[in-house]
């Protein structure tokens, strides 16, 4: 494998616009790679705190990178376009694309802005490279906004897609599984190939295809995924109605090459800032696009991920006695997953949320999201420590499967409980040593 290092003297300058848990990655392994990076963002806390070498949201690596491409002198951040556009030959558009507020279409408010805000300022040869998660057409819309606004007619538009996962954003980046470079020209194509030089040499392979097809590659990977992890919870409700275990079923088919085991863990469903928005924002357009009925299935991959929030609770209302009212109930997790403190969608706070609703009395633990969770649910009540949110609890349920609640000895955890009782969301405990210390064990499709 070769260095992962030192960009080509001839190596385009990147601009990354947007950095939150994307761009902030990409700019922090561009500059690492040896490409002269300008970050751009219109928070400027966000800016000043990653020009003061803090990187806003937690990512484990990423700190160390930030550190050693600011030391390195190749990367800085601003809030200015201007700068932006006399810097760039590639500007990387990592700008978020939520769900639009009482809909589920994507909300792009902010990639039209984005794009507003840089063209006026291209006045030479460049390239935009959209990384956002968008509808299948945008880029083509976009390309059109670019030639209104920019002086220059030689600015094009490329859709190169982004796979990385939240807690393995930093590998991911630096050894993607592939890239996908959506391009209108040859040109575009050599841009993007420059900008990825050492990644390319590193053996990653490279689909060069055009714009709507790199559209579509990202929504359809998240919809195959969502797909996969609703597939085994749909299991999980019939193993609940007849009695068979779902984690052995998990476990039998996972043997099958044809399936495999990845994303076939049964528990509480997804979340996050990307598959639930994303599944909605493809079936939306779909139909706006005549073909609805093509991914009608993800409504209902939905619809199963949603009730695996609302079982959860039942669960902890099984164990409790049948009513939530006044149970202390010790919520072990608040991130969407582990090794990420994002806690947008995240299936562990809507459960605490709606556990809080029936009338129990919820603390909320978590390594890292505790800071975000208390800004997105601030009536919940919160603990430092996975021991100081079991205290005196009726309760546990584990909700985000960090390896510090795996860890946990179930004999010390029961000395601290009002009630050995512990519900597991995510298929991570070990319910044979719980059972030992004479907890009652409760899972999702498990008898
Ligand atoms: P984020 O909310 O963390 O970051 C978005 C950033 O864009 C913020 O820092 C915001 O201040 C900034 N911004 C908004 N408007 C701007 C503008 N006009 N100019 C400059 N900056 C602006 O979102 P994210 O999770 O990084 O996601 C960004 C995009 O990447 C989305 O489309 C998402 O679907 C996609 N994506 C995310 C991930 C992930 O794991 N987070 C993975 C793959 C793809």
């Amino acid at each position: 494998m070769s260095d992962l290092t030192n960009a080509a003297t001839s190596a385009p300058r990147v601009t990354v616009i947007g950095t939150g848990y994307l761009g902030a990655t990409h700019a922090i392994c561009m500059a690492v790679l040896g490409f002269d990076v300008l970050g751009v963002d219109v928070a400027e806390d966000k800016v000043d705190r990653l020009n003061a070498g803090e990187v806003p949201f937690f990512e484990p690596g990423l700190p160390e990178l930030l550190t050693k491409a600011l030391d390195s002198g190749r990367l800085r951040f601003t809030t200015d376009y201007a700068e932006a556009g006399a810097f760039g030959d590639v500007h990387f558009l990592c700008v978020g694309t939520p769900q639009k507020p009482g809909s589920n279409a994507a909300d792009l408010t902010y990639v039209e802005s984005a794009v507003s805000a840089l063209a006026p300022h291209l006045n030479r040869r460049s390239l935009i490279a959209g990384k956002s998660t968008v509808p299948v057409g945008t880029a083509a819309r976009l390309a059109g906004l670019v030639r209104e606004l920019a002086p220059s007619d030689e600015v094009e538009l490329a859709w190169n897609p982004e796979f990385l996962r939240e807690g393995f954003a930093v590998e991911d980046t630096l050894r993607p599984d592939r890239l996908v470079f959506g391009v209108a020209s040859a040109w575009a194509e050599e841009q993007l190939r420059a900008a990825f030089g050492p990644v390319i040499e590193n053996g990653t392979p490279v689909v060069v295809t055009d714009l709507p097809t790199a559209e579509l590659v990202k929504v359809a990977a998240n919809s195959f995924l969502a797909t996969k992890i609703s597939y085994i919870n749909a299991m999980a409700e019939v193993c609940e109605a007849t009695g068979a275990d779902v984690q052995q079923l998990a476990q039998a088919l996972s043997y099958d090459t044809r399936i495999g085991g990845r994303f076939l863990r049964p528990g509480l469903g997804f979340g996050g800032g990307c598959l639930p928005k994303d599944i909605r924002a493809f079936a939306h357009r779909a139909e706006e696009l005549g073909v609805g009925q093509a991914v009608a299935f993800l409504h209902e991959v939905d619809a199963i991920n949603r009730r695996r929030r609302e079982r959860t609770v039942d669960l902890v209302r099984e164990l409790a006695g049948g009513s939530l009212s006044g149970v202390r109930v010790a919520a072990l997790g608040a991130a969407f997953k582990p090794d990420s403190d994002d806690v947008r969608d995240a299936p562990a706070l809507d459960v605490a949320r709606m556990l809080q609703e029936g009338g129990a009395i919820v603390r909320v633990y978590d390594p890292q999201a505790v800071e975000n969770a208390r800004r997105a649910y601030p009536d919940l009540e919160y603990a430092t420590s996975t021991f100081d949110a079991a205290r005196d609890a009726d309760v546990v349920v584990l909700l985000t499967e960090w390896n510090e609640f795996r860890e946990v000895d179930p004999n010390a955890l029961a000395d601290v409980v009002a009630h050995r009782r512990v519900v597991d969301g995510r298929h991570a405990l070990h319910a044979e040593g719980y059972r030992a210390a004479g907890w009652e064990y409760r899972a999702l499709g498990r008898p």
